[in-house]
């Protein structure tokens, strides 16, 4: 394909727009498949990927787009999304370099794109406690704050004690309690204009060799129960209440393992679906209708997915 001479014909977007995203210092990619930017490696592509360098730069795209009318969403680190197979008609924006951590007495400020991960080792490096049982938990911050991420019986919640917010026109600061955060919820999931530019988190101090004990026991727990071999974006589905566990349900059918195209159950953990050979988002989206028709018909039970599917 030529698009040297002809900007406007071959991309999907204004060039207004693109030169106005390039001064305010954003990396673009056209016709970028997010096949290569979620951790299920499949979906279709989008007319532009945009790289933010910096917070003011990610403002500065968000306002951008708004008063252009155009549609977008925000990666972090693509570890909860399927996109579907199809060319999309929406720019995606990604927090991968607003990644800014400080501590100052026991409270740790992270900004969107900072890794879970890292947030959790620069706790420990500074003998800060409470966010153990997090290590291993893929994400960003920002992805984390939006579902309220948890595991082993932490929550991302429970941290929190502001958080920074981008609502389209102006920066605020929100207490957890207006962030309305529940199992797998927060007010951002239903208010998709409200973008998390960062949070604060209390931590307590403690013994920096017991922390990383406990980081290291978690992280274990992770790779001998999870298949974080294959690409997939962890549990597929939600509990549908605090007895019923998926896995359990599905491995209860002879469902591990079951297939459809590329995408199958895992082996070793049934609540994972993964891309064990090119799946496509097809094969996932077929593979967990499948599922939640099986459950239906033997426990009687409707399964809401966990992930996000965007379409
Ligand atoms: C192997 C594996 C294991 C997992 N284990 C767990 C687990 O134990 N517990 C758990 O809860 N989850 C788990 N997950 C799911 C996932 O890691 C978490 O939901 C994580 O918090 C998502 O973060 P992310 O940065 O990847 O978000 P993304 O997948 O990039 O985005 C998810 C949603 O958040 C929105 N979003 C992201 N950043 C922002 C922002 N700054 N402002 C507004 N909206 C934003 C996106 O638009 C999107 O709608 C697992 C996933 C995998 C692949």
């Amino acid at each position: 394909m030529d698009y040297t001479h002809d900007f406007e014909k071959v991309r999907r977007i204004d060039k207004k727009i693109v030169y106005k995203l390039w001064d305010l210092g954003c990396d673009l990619y056209f016709e970028e498949s997010l096949a290569h930017h979620v951790n299920f490696r499949l979906g279709g592509n989008v007319p532009l990927l945009i790289v933010p360098n910096n917070k003011i730069g990610l403002i500065e795209t968000l306002k951008l787009l708004k008063c252009e009318e155009f549609d977008y969403r925000i990666l972090g680190n693509g570890t909860n999304i399927i996109p579907t197979d199809k060319s999309k008609d929406f720019a995606v924006i990604s927090t991968e370099r607003i990644n800014e951590v400080r501590i100052k007495e026991g409270i740790v400020y992270a900004s969107a794109g900072v890794s879970f991960k890292s947030l959790c080792l620069a706790a420990s490096e500074n003998s800060l406690s409470g966010l153990e049982k997090a290590y291993g938990l893929p994400g960003s911050v920002g992805g984390a704050i939006y579902m309220n991420a948890g595991c082993y019986g932490w929550e991302t919640a429970e941290n929190v004690v502001s958080i920074e917010v981008f609502d389209g026109n102006e920066i605020f600061e929100m207490k957890p309690d207006e962030a309305k955060f529940g199992y797998r919820n927060s007010v951002f999931k239903n208010e998709r204009s409200l973008i998390i530019l960062g949070a604060k988190f209390r931590l307590a101090h403690g013994k920096k060799d017991e922390i990383l004990e406990l980081m290291t026991e978690t992280m274990r727990k992770r790779y001998e129960k999870q298949p974080l071999e294959y690409p997939s974006a962890g549990s597929v589905f939600k509990r549908p209440r605090p007895d019923f566990y998926v896995g359990t349900a599905i491995e209860s059918l002879g469902l591990k393992g079951y297939q459809i195209g590329g995408a199958q159950v895992s082996e070793k953990h049934a609540g994972f679906i993964i891309n064990k050979n090119n799946a496509t988002a097809s094969d996932v989206l077929k593979l967990i209708d499948f599922i939640k028709t099986k459950v239906k018909e033997h426990y009687n039970v409707e399964l809401e997915t966990e992930v996000e599917i965007w379409d």
